[in-house]
Formats: structure tokens, sequence, C-alpha cells
């Protein structure tokens, strides 16, 4: 069995978490401001402020930018549910818009238009771990005055322009047990504003500065030190096993863009791939459902990310009449195939075979 997606952890974490048990002190410590320094120093940020997940790094993010009950966010339709669902934890509206064809991000043409008086930020995601347009949506967010926060749930490491994902705006993280790098759960917030990091702390800590006084209205949102633990040897793996997905992302590349109807991911030099996603069209002459269903026989691991993009969910009833032609044909042809690090290249020629087989 190949799984679609595998933590990579051996001695390393192991010493790291007896180390935390040996001291007693298991809640938030020395070990969380050490994995924020070092968080911070490899993005190449100001402060990097840990927190219990990503979702809860995406709400904090939008309270800390004032965002609340009657503010719009413009953001995509095609990512997880948390995206969309932690603007609504902050009260405020997601407003979502189509995605590019070749990308599968927000595209940034589209954003302009579904800009109105009570749009306060552009929530963009770096899906599958390719940044999206900063560029462009960079130009528009300081047109528009708007405040970017940026979903990079699935893009540690990533890069644009040789520029850090998540330090275009308020950056957001996830080290849930799938994601590039893992502490379990845990996420993390990055920042070059020194009132918006503070901001951030007072509110994943019930809206205090100084023990039993609150200011502000908040959250327990801590990072625990075991969980910071695993986050400093996995930060140090980090761009190994970045390469190592990349190296299998343009070994799968390699095998299957001469198949007609199987359309590989873009292979840019950014992309951290957290998903090798390929689409399988109508001319591979076999459906999607029958592919799934040879993987699944042949124990070769795989998954649909997404297969309902967010205005189309019941959750998002008040959603469910917009048209974005682009994420729903996304939705219906895409399939993630394994290139964690623990994929090895006799993976990959089960992979390729497989594909080569079904054709
Ligand atoms: C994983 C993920 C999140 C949420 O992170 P959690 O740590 O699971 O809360 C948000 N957005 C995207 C795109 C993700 O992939």
């Amino acid at each position: 069995m190949i799984p679609i997606a595998k933590p990579f952890l051996n001695h390393e974490e192991k010493e790291a978490l007896f180390a935390v048990l040996n001291t007693g002190m298991l809640a938030q410590g020395e070990t969380v401001k050490t994995f924020e320094q070092q968080f911070a120093k490899f993005m190449g940020v100001k402060h990097a402020i840990a927190i219990v997940n990503g979702t809860a790094a995406l709400h904090a993010a939008l309270l800390a930018h004032n965002i609340k009950e009657g503010d719009e966010v413009i953001t995509t339709t095609f990512s997880f549910i948390a995206t969309a669902n932690a603007i609504r934890m902050a009260g405020a509206t997601p407003v979502f818009v189509d995605i590019e064809e070749n990308t599968f991000n927000l595209n940034p043409d589209l954003i302009e238009s579904a800009i109105t008086p009570k749009t306060k930020a552009i929530m963009p995601v770096h899906l599958f771990g390719l940044p999206a347009a900063m560029d462009k949506i960079t130009q528009i967010a300081e047109k528009h005055g708007l405040v970017i926060i940026e979903d990079a749930c699935q893009a540690h490491g990533a890069e644009y322009n040789g520029k850090k994902a998540g330090s275009f705006g308020t950056g957001c993280f996830s080290f849930y047990s799938t994601k590039n790098m893992t502490t379990g759960e845990g996420g993390m917030i990055t920042t070059n504003d020194d009132a918006v990091a503070a901001k951030i702390r007072t509110i994943i800590n019930h809206g205090s500065t100084e023990k039993y006084y609150h200011q502000h209205h908040g959250y327990n949102y801590r990072m625990t030190n075991l969980a910071a633990a695993l986050g400093i040897i996995q930060l140090q793996k980090l761009e190994h096993f970045n390469s190592r997905r990349r190296e299998n992302a343009a070994a799968l590349t390699a095998a299957l863009h001469s198949i007609p109807g199987i359309l590989v991911p873009e292979l840019s030099p950014g992309h951290v791939y957290h998903q090798y996603t390929i689409r399988i069209l109508p001319a591979f002459g076999k459906t999607r459902k029958e592919v799934v269903q040879y993987l699944t026989e042949k124990g070769i691991g795989h998954g649909i990310f997404y297969p309902l993009p967010i205005h189309q969910q019941e959750a998002y009833k008040e959603c469910n009449h917009i048209l974005f032609p682009v994420a729903e044909r996304a939705a219906e042809e895409v399939l993630s195939l394994p290139v964690h690090p623990l994929v090895t290249e006799e993976n990959i020629d089960q992979i390729a075979e497989a594909f080569h087989t079904l054709q």
C-alpha cells in the first residue's frame, strides 16, 4: 500500500518529545518560543506566532486585522472548507471567485469585479503547495486598500519570485499530520507588522497581555511545548522533505505527461507539491471513478481534493446558485497521487505502470 500522505518521523522527534516530557513543562513555554524564532527566520519575517491549528491561524489573523461582521473577504471557492469557515468564524462573509485553469489558484483577474465597499481583505490560498499570483494580488490589494491574509496551510517553504509564500501579507500555516511538516495538530502566523503580531498574541491568550487582566475578547489558541518540539525538528527537515516531493513530482510528470487525457500539474521551482494533482480528461477513455477503483485495487493511495467547491457545499447554501465553471470542472477532473518524502522510486514506477495499463 502506498499511502497518499504519511508523516516522516524518526528518533529525532521522539528524543525531542522526551526532552520536553523530562522538563515537565508541557504547555506553552520556551520550546514554543524557540520554534517561533526559527520559523520566523526560515520565512524571512519579523514575527511568527505559534497557534493550535491552521484554522485558528486564519481566524486569529482575520481578527487581528479587525475583520468583523458586515465585512467581506474575497477568497477562492476551490480550497479546503477551513478557508471559508475561518472567515465566518470572524463574523465576516466570504465572497468567492473562480480559479485559474492550470494552477487551481484564485484567478487574480476576477478579484476586482468582486470588490464592494464592504471588502476588507483578500485571502488567497496557495493550493497544493503552488503559490497564488501574488504580484497581481498585491497590486490589487494596494490599489484598493485591502489586507492580504494568505492561507499558506499547504505551502510551507513554497516560493513566488524568490519570496516565501506566507510572507507577502499575514501568512497562516497548518502543521496537521498530512501537511509538508507536522506537529500532529498545530499552526503558525507570520507577519512583519509589530502591531498585528502583538494583537495576535493577545487574541490567542484570552485577550490578555498581563496574566488575569483581559483587554479584549480572546481565545485559548496556544500551542504546547510538545507540539513545538516536533515542529523544531520537522522544520529542520522541511527543505529535504520538499526536495523529495519535487523529485517525486518530476518523476511522475516524466512518466505520465505523454498519456493522452492525463493533464499533469505545472512544474514550477517554487512549488512544494503538498499535493501532486493531475486531471483526468475525457480523452483518457476511463472515468475518474474507474481510475480510482483500479488504484484502490492496486494499493495505490490517492485523493480527490476537492470533490465539491465550497460554493456548492450544503453548509454554504447562500452561494449554491452561483456558477464558477472552472472550479466546478476541476472538482470533477482532479486526482491527487502520492509524492510525499516516503514515496520511493519503485512506488513511482508502480503508479506509472497503473496508468499505462489503464490507458
Ligand atoms: C489544512 C488546511 C487548513 C486548516 O488547517 P488545520 O490545521 O487543519 O486547521 C486551512 N486551509 C487549507 C487550504 C488547508 O489545507
